[in-house]
C-alpha cells in the first residue's frame, strides 16, 4: 500500500500461519516442537543429532556501515533478503534474529522485528515477552547476586568451620568435595572483605528488562537483619548480563552449562576468581535456563521461517544472536539453501564480533556479508549535519545532495568494505530505498560501492514492498555465495591480549596505536595469570564512529584509541576492553514510547508498538 502503513498495522493485517503448520513444512516432527501457542514454537535440540549428517547451507551475516542514531535498517534487510530467497527465489531460507530487550521497546527506539513489509510476525509477541528467555536470564542473574550477597553476610558472620559445614555436606558421612573446590571454598572463606567480591572482573549486578537509570548504582543490606553488610552495587539491563552472552555462544545444553559455571563473579580476598560453581549455584542456573536454550520459531510476513534466539548487548558483549540457532537453521535449510543472519552495530563492531568471536565459538563459515548502507547515513559521513533520534531530518538529508552521498562512500562505505574483506568474506553491499532517496543518489552509491571492492551493490525496497522489492539483491547474495570462501580470524586465539586488542584498532579502526591505562595493564596480566591469555577480544566502543569519539564521521585517522579498562567474561569467553564509558542500564527519555502503547480489552488489540 502507499504510503506504507504502520508496521503494527501491517504485521495485524497479515495472519500467521499456525506454528505447527510452518514446522511441518520446513521439515521438523512434532516431536521436536514445544508450542507457546498459535504462531511461536521453541525447538528441541535433538533436532541436530537427527540432522547431523545433513550439508549446511549458505551462510550469510548481515552487517551495516556505521549507523545514524535511527538505525539503517539491517533488521529489516535480512528479513526482506530471506523473503526474497523463500518466497521469490523457491531457496530453502531461515532469517536468525536477535530477540529484542523491552527496555528499547518501552524506551526510545522500538521493536526490532524489521520494518514495513518486511517483518517477523506477529510483532507484539516478538517484541514483548515472546517465550520467556530474558526472564529467565533475569532469575538466573538475579539467583548468583542473591548467592553473592547471602554468602558474603554469612562468611561475615559465621565461623570458617560453622560454614565448611554447612557448605560442605555429608553423604553417608563423607565430604563429597574435590581438592580444588576446598582450596576455592577456603579461599572465599578468608573473604571476610565484600568489596573483595569486585576488584578484577566487572563483579555481577543485578538485572531487570526495563530502562531504569536510577539503578546504575544502589546501595544494598540496610535492614539491620543484615548486620551491617551494607555495600553499592547496581543494576544492568537484562540483555547485557554475561547469561545472555553464554545463551548466545553455547553450542549445547551441556556447553551452556559448563560456561555458567566458569562464569566468574567476583574475585577473592586473595585475588582468586570466584566463580558460579565456587557459589553451588551453576546447577541451579542450568535449571533455569534449560527451556532458553531452545531457539523459538517464528514467520516473516510472507511466511517463511525465523528463529528468534538471544540478542546479548552490542558493546559490552558480541551483540549476535545464538550459535545454536544457526547451527539448526543450516542443518534445515540443507546445501542448497540459506541462512542469514545479523550483527549489531556497524561492521566495525557487530561483523568483527561476529568473526572473531561467534565464528570462533562456533567453527561455522561465513560465505557472504550483506552491508547495509542508506543514503542518509552517507550523507552524514560526508559531512552532513548532525542526526537524532526524535528531531526532523534537516534538509541535506531530504533533497538531493550527491556530493554528500560521494563522500559518504567514499569514506565509511568504503572502509567497512575493507573491513570485511580482511576477513577473505565477499561483501555485497545492500542500499536500504527510503523514499526521499533520489535515482542519482541510489545510482551513486552503487557504482563507488562496487569500485571499492564490493562484489555487486543493490538498491533492496523490501521495506515498501516486501521480497519482490528485494530479488536482485539476493539473486546478487545468491551468486555471490556460490564464490569459494577463503575466511579467516584477524587475530590468532594465542596472540598476547595487546596485540590482539592493537590488531582491532588498527586493522578494524583505522587507529595509529592504543594507549593503555595502567589499570587496564594490570587487568590483563591478572587474565594473563588466570589463563585467560587466549580468549577473544570484544571491544566495547561507541557504535556511532569508527572511531572512539562518536562524533567523528566517515573513516577517521590519525587517532589513538584509548584503553580505560578491561574486564572478562570467563563464562561467555572472552575479554572486553572498555573505550570510553559504556552504560549498561540505559534511562528513558522525556517521553518514552510507552505513552504511546495501550490495549483495547474488547479486542485485545494492542496499539502504539513500532
Ligand atoms: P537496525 O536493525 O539497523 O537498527 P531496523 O531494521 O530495526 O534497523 O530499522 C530501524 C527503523 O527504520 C524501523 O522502525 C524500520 O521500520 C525503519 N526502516 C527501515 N528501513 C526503512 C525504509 N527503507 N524506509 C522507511 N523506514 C525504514
Amino acid at each position: 500500500l502507499t504510503p506504507v502503513p504502520s508496521d503494527l498495522e501491517i504485521s495485524r493485517a497479515q495472519v500467521a500461519k499456525p506454528v505447527d503448520q510452518l514446522a511441518t513444512e520446513i521439515g521438523l516432527l512434532p516431536e521436536e516442537l514445544e508450542s507457546y501457542g498459535r504462531n511461536k514454537a521453541k525447538v528441541r535440540l535433538s533436532l541436530l543429532d537427527r540432522l547431523h549428517s545433513q550439508p549446511d547451507g549458505k551462510y550469510v551475516l548481515v552487517a551495516g556501515i556505521t549507523p545514524t542514531p535511527l538505525g539503517e535498517g539491517k533488521s529489516t534487510v535480512t528479513v526482506g533478503l530471506v523473503q526474497a530467497l523463500s518466497a521469490h527465489l523457491k531457496l530453502n531460507s531461515f532469517a536468525c534474529l536477535r530477540q529484542p530487550s523491552q527496555g528499547p521497546t518501552f524506551g526510545v527506539k522500538g521493536g526490532a522485528a524489521g520494518g514495513g513489509y518486511a517483518q517477523v510476525i506477529p510483532m507484539e509477541e516478538f517484541n514483548l515477552h515472546l517465550t520467556g528467555d530474558i526472564h529467565a536470564i533475569t532469575a538466573a542473574n538475579n539467583l548468583v547476586a542473591a548467592a553473592i550477597d547471602a554468602r558474603i553476610l554469612h562468611e561475615a558472620t559465621q565461623s570458617d568451620k560453622a560454614l565448611f559445614k554447612r557448605l560442605v555436606p555429608s553423604v553417608n558421612g563423607v565430604r563429597k568435595f574435590s581438592p580444588i573446590q576446598i582450596s576455592r571454598l577456603r579461599v572465599s572463606l578468608n573473604t571476610a572483605v565484600p568489596e573483595s567480591l569486585a576488584t578484577a572482573t566487572a563483579g555481577l549486578s543485578w538485572v531487570v528488562d526495563t530502562n531504569d537509570r536510577f539503578l546504575r548504582k544502589i546501595t544494598i543490606g540496610q535492614a539491620s537483619t543484615e548486620k551491617g553488610q551494607i555495600r553499592e552495587t547496581g543494576f544492568d539491563i537484562a540483555v547485557a548480563s554475561e547469561i545472555m552472552a553464554i545463551l548466545a555462544l553455547a553450542d549445547s545444553l551441556e556447553d551452556m552449562k559448563n560456561r555458567l559455571a566458569r562464569m566468574v563473579v567476583g574475585t577473592s580476598h586473595s585475588g582468586l576468581p570466584v566463580t558460579a560453581e565456587d557459589l553451588g549455584v551453576s546447577g541451579a542456573l542450568a535449571v533455569l535456563m534449560k527451556d532458553a536454550i531452545k531457539p523459538t520459531l517464528m514467520q516473516t510476513l510472507e511466511g517463511t521461517p525465523v528463529f528468534v534466539h538471544a540478542g546479548p548487548f552490542a558493546n559490552i558483549a558480541h551483540g549476535n544472536s545464538s550459535v545454536l540457532a544457526d547451527k539448526l537453521a543450516l542443518k534445515l535449510v540443507g546445501r542448497d539453501g540459506f541462512v542469514v543472519t545479523e550483527a549489531g552495530f556497524g561492521a566495525d563492531i557487530g561483523m568483527e564480533k561476529f568473526f572473531n568471536i561467534k565464528c570462533r565459538a562456533s567453527g561455522l563459515r561465513p560465505n557472504v556479508v550483506v552491508l547495509v548502507a542508506t543514503v542518509r547515513a552517507l550523507k552524514m559521513h560526508g559531512g552532513g549535519p548532525h542526526v537524532s533520534a526524535g528531531s526532523p531530518l534537516p534538509r541535506e538529508y531530504i533533497d538531493e545532495n550527491l556530493s554528500l552521498v560521494a563522500g559518504g562512500c567514499q569514506s565509511n562505505l568504503k572502509k567497512q568494505i575493507q573491513i570485511a574483506q580482511q576477513f577473505g568474506v565477499p561483501v555485497v553491499v545492500a542500499l536500504n530505498v527510503f523514499k526521499t532517496d533520489t535515482q542519482a543518489e541510489i545510482d551513486l552509491v552503487c557504482q563507488i560501492a562496487r569500485e571499492c571492492g564490493a562484489f555487486d551493490a543493490l538498491p533492496c525496497n523490501h521495506w515498501a514492498q516486501g521480497g519482490r522489492g528485494s530479488v536482485a539483491l539476493a539473486q546478487a547474495v545468491k551468486q555471490a555465495a556460490s564464490k569459494p570462501s577463503n575466511f579467516q580470524f584477524l587475530y590468532h586465539s594465542e596472540m598476547p591480549i595487546v596485540e590482539k586488542i592493537r590488531t582491532i584498532a588498527q586493522r578494524v579502526y583505522g587507529a595509529d596505536d592504543i594507549d593503555l591505562s595502567l589499570e587496564a595493564q594490570t587487568k590483563i596480566d591478572y587474565y594473563n595469570q588466570q589463563g585467560y591469555g587466549s580468549l577473544p577480544i570484544c571491544m566495547a566502543k561507541t557504535h556511532l564512529s569508527l572511531s572512539h569519539m562518536p562524533d567523528k564521521k566517515g573513516a577517521p585517522t590519525g587517532f589513538v584509541l584509548p584503553i580505560r579498562d578491561v574486564r572478562a567474561s570467563v563464562g561467555a569467553g572472552f575479554i572486553y576492553p572498555l573505550v570510553g564509558t559504556m552504560s549498561t542500564m540505559p534511562g528513558l527519555p522525556t517521553r518514552p514510547c510507552f505513552y504511546d502503547i495501550d490495549l483495547d480489552p474488547a479486542t485485545e488489540e494492542i496499539t502504539g508498538l513500532f
